[in-house]
C-alpha cells in the first residue's frame, strides 16, 4: 500500500483519532463507510419494520453471498452465512459422520474450541483424536502427516493462523497431502481472511470457516462458511429449521440444496449486509497489498520488541503474520495490558483454552497478543514501542 492508500485508510477509520488499537485479532476497528452503512440499515429497520427492511434491501443480502465468494474464490451457493466463525465450523465439523475407531488428524497449535469440540465427538463416537506435532521450526510436520494418515482417518482440521501467535500455518501443503490421501480438509481460516490472499482452489480445502469482527473490519456477531459443491448434498446439518429445509407433508422435509441449509432463519440482516459492504471495503484496497503491508508492519514490530531486555518474542513458524505475541520476565501479560489500555492502546492477552495444547507443550501461561492492521501507522509502531519500554524498564 502506498502512502495515499494509508492515509485514505486512516481517514476513513474514525477510531484511529481516538486510540492505537493493536487488538485486530480480537476485533478490528470498523471502516466509517462499513460503519455508516450498518447504522443506516439498523434505523431503517427502526423506522419502517425489520421485514420490510430485508425485503426491499434483499440485493444487498445476496450481495453478501457474491462478495465472500470473490474474497475466497469460491461460488455463491457455497457460501453460508452464520453469526460467527464458531458456529460456523461446528456445522461442518457435527455434519461429519464419524464412528468408532475413526480418526481426525488437527494440528499443535489448533483453536481451543476445535480441540473441545474434537474431544466432544470423540467421547460420543468412540473416534480419536491425532495431533501432528511441529517440527524445528515450530510449523505442523508435513512429512508426519504422510505417516499419520491412513484408511482410519476421516478428517484433517487445522487453524490456518492459530489465534495465539504469528504462525501461519502451511494450508497449501497440508491440503496438497489432504487430496492425495482423499481425506476431507477443513480449515479454520478466522485470522487469515482478511490479512491474507485466500484461494480455496489453491489451499484445496473441502471447507473453511471465518468471522466477521477480525481482520475483514466487518461487523460483531457475523461469519461465514464455505463448503465445496460436491460436498453440500452430500452432508446433513446437526440442526436444521424451515429455512434449511422446507417441509412437506407428516414425514417429508425437503433439504435447500445450496450450502444455505447450513444456516438458519433468523439472524443480524444489517450485520450481513454490512459484512458484505467490508468485504467490497477491502477488496477496494486489495487483498495481497493488504498483505504486505500487515506482514511488513507485524515484522519491524518485532524487530523493536526483541531490542528490550528481558522480552521474549514468542511467534513461532517461518512466515509470520499480523499477529505479534511476547511476554516479559518481570511484568505479567495482563498487567501490560492493562498499563497500556490506560495509555490508550489496545492489545489482548492469549491465555486459557484458546492456545491450551501449544502454550502448555512451550510452557506458556500468557503473552500480550498485539494484532496490526493496515490502517495502524509507523508512529504508532514507534508509539507502542516506547510505551512498551518505558512500562518495562
Ligand atoms: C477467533 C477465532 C475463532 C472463533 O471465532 P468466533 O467468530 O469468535 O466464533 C476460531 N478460530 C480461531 C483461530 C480464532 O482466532
Amino acid at each position: 500500500m502506498n502512502k495515499k492508500e494509508i492515509q485514505r485508510a486512516r481517514n476513513e477509520t474514525r477510531g484511529c483519532e481516538y486510540v492505537t488499537h493493536f487488538n485486530n485479532a480480537g476485533s478490528s476497528l470498523m471502516a466509517a463507510p462499513v460503519a455508516d452503512y450498518l447504522y443506516e440499515f439498523l434505523k431503517e429497520e427502526e423506522m419502517r419494520g425489520g421485514y420490510e427492511t430485508a425485503a426491499s434491501r434483499s440485493m444487498e443480502l445476496e450481495n453478501f453471498y457474491v462478495r465472500v465468494a470473490e474474497l475466497i474464490n469460491a461460488k455463491p451457493k457455497e457460501i453460508a452465512f452464520v453469526e460467527n466463525a464458531t458456529r460456523a465450523w461446528d456445522m461442518i465439523f457435527y455434519s461429519i459422520p464419524l464412528k468408532a475407531g475413526d480418526q481426525i488428524i488437527t494440528v499443535r497449535s489448533e483453536y481451543g474450541s476445535n480441540v473441545i469440540a474434537y474431544l466432544h465427538r470423540a467421547k460420543q463416537t468412540g473416534a480419536e483424536l491425532v495431533i501432528l506435532e511441529n517440527n524445528d521450526d515450530g510449523e505442523p510436520d508435513t512429512n508426519q502427516l504422510r505417516k499419520l494418515v491412513n484408511k482410519k482417518t476421516k478428517l484433517i482440521s487445522m487453524s490456518h493462523i492459530p489465534t495465539g501467535g504469528g504462525l501461519v500455518n502451511p494450508a497449501n501443503e497440508i491440503g496438497a497431502i489432504a487430496n492425495e490421501y482423499g481425506v476431507p480438509y477443513l480449515l479454520d481460516a478466522c485470522q487469515s481472511v482478511g490479512q491474507m490472499s485466500i484461494d480455496v482452489e489453491d489451499i484445496g480445502c473441502d471447507f473453511l470457516s471465518a468471522t466477521g469482527r477480525k481482520f475483514l473490519r466487518g461487523p460483531r456477531g457475523t461469519g461465514f462458511l464455505y463448503v465445496k459443491e460436491d460436498w453440500i448434498e452430500r452432508l446433513e446439518p446437526p440442526l436444521i429449521d424451515q429455512f434449511a429445509a422446507s417441509l412437506l407433508d407428516e414425514k417429508t422435509y425437503l433439504l435447500r440444496r445450496d450450502a444455505r441449509k447450513f444456516e438458519n432463519w433468523e439472524r443480524y440482516f444489517a450485520g450481513q449486509a454490512a459484512f458484505g459492504r467490508a468485504i467490497e471495503y477491502a477488496m477496494d484496497f486489495g487483498l495481497p497489498k493488504i498483505q504486505q503491508r500487515i506482514f511488513k508492519m507485524a515484522d519491524k514490530l518485532r524487530e523493536g520488541l526483541q531490542e528490550i531486555p528481558r522480552l521474549e518474542v514468542t511467534d513461532q513458524g517461518r512466515l509470520k503474520c499480523g499477529i505479534v505475541t511476547f511476554r516479559h520476565e518481570a511484568m505479567d501479560a495482563a498487567t501490560i495490558k492493562s498499563e497500556l489500555a490506560r495509555r490508550k492502546v489496545n492489545v489482548s492477552v492469549s491465555s486459557g483454552s484458546g492456545s491450551r495444547l501449544s502454550f502448555m507443550e512451550r510452557g506458556i501461561e500468557a503473552v500480550v497478543r498485539a494484532s496490526i492492521h493496515y490502517y495502524n501507522s509507523e508512529e504508532e509502531l514507534e508509539h507502542f514501542l516506547s510505551k512498551i519500554r518505558q512500562l518495562v524498564e
